[in-house]
């Protein structure tokens, strides 16, 4: 998966985290590997923050992990831990300020903080500390929970974020640090994931196992739902900082956001696209000539709808990989040509026959229209689109950037109208419980608020709650 000119009508993931305690190891350049591996989670910032014990330095800066990083910043941040975040901003908010790790020092010392996932009440949070005399720098949740733990540092870092904690609902896989301990705490519904692992006697807190993979770190679990790891000289210890009988990992990290080779709660993530494919295939019933994918998106998917089927699975699409972002970003004409710079249809491939289109979700549809009418320039005789996950009807409070809900496709008309749109064949979508069966997860452990509107963590008091107080001037 990237996040490029093709897929601009996709959810996008807003944070990608990493940490490692591991004296002796290059944890700067370690980490640095493990966000070129957690990219696909966010494309504006990146950052890493090193402990040596004494005190906290940090790099960061917008732009690619590796347009913020060279060889002298590495070598200039060195410690026996690091903390590092790839962060896609949300319209309007993707300025340096909103960067991190943010780093705070208070009168217990410094800390480093790496968040991905969202708060419900961060304004009412954000309000309150603010009445207190807190100023923000950020206008991210972060540092709502960075103040909280401010708050209760006196007494020791444990018991400070397991008070900051509840006073925080929503979505938050956080790895932090202090000068000499590293923290992995995940909410208590698990919204997002964070997975741990071992490089020889160095710890590895990971939003995906694909970060563990490229530094040579071997998986050893996933952060439970309401855990917090501390990690330091002595070894590790789990805390249990809260419990709720419903939990909500992300089912939309199976379908879209995660890497195809990274392993979550439920399986790897590949094999789960696939059998998505496998159940859209039981669910439908369209005569066709081939499956095609669109690349990268829909590759897992459309393979296990052509295997289910015995349908053929064809490279209709080809995916120009070298298309910068800069070139394709600057103008609405840009962005319309983008398609055809991005993806080529395969004309002999195509022309006369009728084909499966296989992507894993549509969005605001204007992606789907024309790659419906690519292929169809292309000499497609029919094109049925199936997308490996239902309708997306309702927006994400979790960290994941839908668009709003007048901006989603599904929550303004019907399949029928929404094929109409795309001027496919046919289009068909995978039913919520068919996904639920491919993930395999119980239900009540997973989020599908974006499909069905049933968030476990809750909303916003206000859907369009914002945390903008400080934006109508003094
Ligand atoms: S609303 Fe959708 S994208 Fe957001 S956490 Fe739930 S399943 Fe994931």
């Amino acid at each position: 998966m990237s996040h490029d000119i093709v897929i601009a009508d996709k959810p996008k993931d807003e944070c990608g985290v990493f940490g490692i305690w591991g004296p002796g190891e290059n944890v700067s350049r370690l980490t640095y590997f493990g966000l070129h591996a957690l990219q696909h989670r966010g494309q504006e910032s990146a950052g890493i923050a090193v402990t040596d014990g004494k005190q906290i330095n940090v790099h960061k800066g917008m732009g690619l992990v590796m347009e913020v990083f060279n060889d002298t910043i590495l070598n200039n941040l060195n410690g026996s831990a690091a903390v590092g975040h790839v962060r896609y901003s949300p319209t309007g908010s993707n300025s340096l300020i909103n960067a991190q790790p943010l780093v705070f020092r208070c009168r217990r010392g410094s800390a480093a903080f790496a968040h991905n996932g969202n708060l419900v009440n961060a304004a009412q949070m954000e309000e309150q500390l603010a009445e207190m005399g807190v100023l923000f720098q950020s206008t991210s949740d972060t540092e709502i929970f960075a103040n909280l733990v401010a708050r209760y540092g006196e007494e020791g870092i444990v018991d400070a974020v397991t008070k900051a904690v509840s006073h925080i609902r929503g979505a938050y896989s956080i790895v932090m640090m202090t000068q000499n301990k590293l923290i992995g705490i995940r909410d208590p519904y698990g919204v997002r994931p964070l997975c741990l692992g071992r490089l020889n006697e160095a710890y590895v807190l990971a939003s995906e196992t694909c970060a563990l993979g490229i530094v040579g770190a071997k998986f050893v679990r996933f952060i439970e739902p309401g855990e917090m790891v501390v990690i330091n000289s002595s070894g590790l210890e789990s805390f249990k900082i809260g419990q709720e009988e419903r939990q909500g990992m992300c089912i939309f990290e199976y379908v879209y956001l995660a890497r195809p080779d990274s392993t979550l709660d439920a399986g790897n993530v590949a094999q789960i696209r696939m059998e998505c494919g496998r159940q859209l295939a039981r669910e439908t019933d369209v005569e066709a000539d081939m499956v095609i994918p669109v690349p990268d998106s829909g590759n897992s998917a459309a393979l296990g709808y052509s295997q289910a089927k015995g349908i053929p699975f064809m490279s209709g699409l080809i995916k120009n990989r070298y298309v910068g972002r800069t070139f394709i970003q600057p103008s609405q004409k840009m962005r319309d040509l983008g398609v055809k710079l991005k993806l080529h249809p395969v004309r002999e491939i195509l022309q006369g026959q009728r084909v499966i289109l296989v992507d894993d979700s549509i969005v605001r549809g204007t992606t789907s229209k024309k790659i419906v009418q690519l292929v169809r320039d292309a000499g497609a005789r029919e094109v049925h689109m199936m997308v490996s996950s239902p309708p997306i009807q309702n927006s994400c409070y979790y960290g994941i950037d839908t668009g709003k809900r007048e901006e989603l496709i599904a929550g303004r008309i019907g399949v029928d109208d929404i094929c109409r749109h795309i001027g496919a064949d046919s289009l068909h979508y995978l039913s919520v419980p068919g996904l639920i069966q491919a993930v395999g997860l119980p239900e009540k452990k997973m989020c599908t608020g974006c499909f069905t509107g049933d968030y476990p963590a809750g909303i916003p008091e206000k859907e369009d709650e914002d945390k903008n107080m400080f934006e109508e001037g003094w």
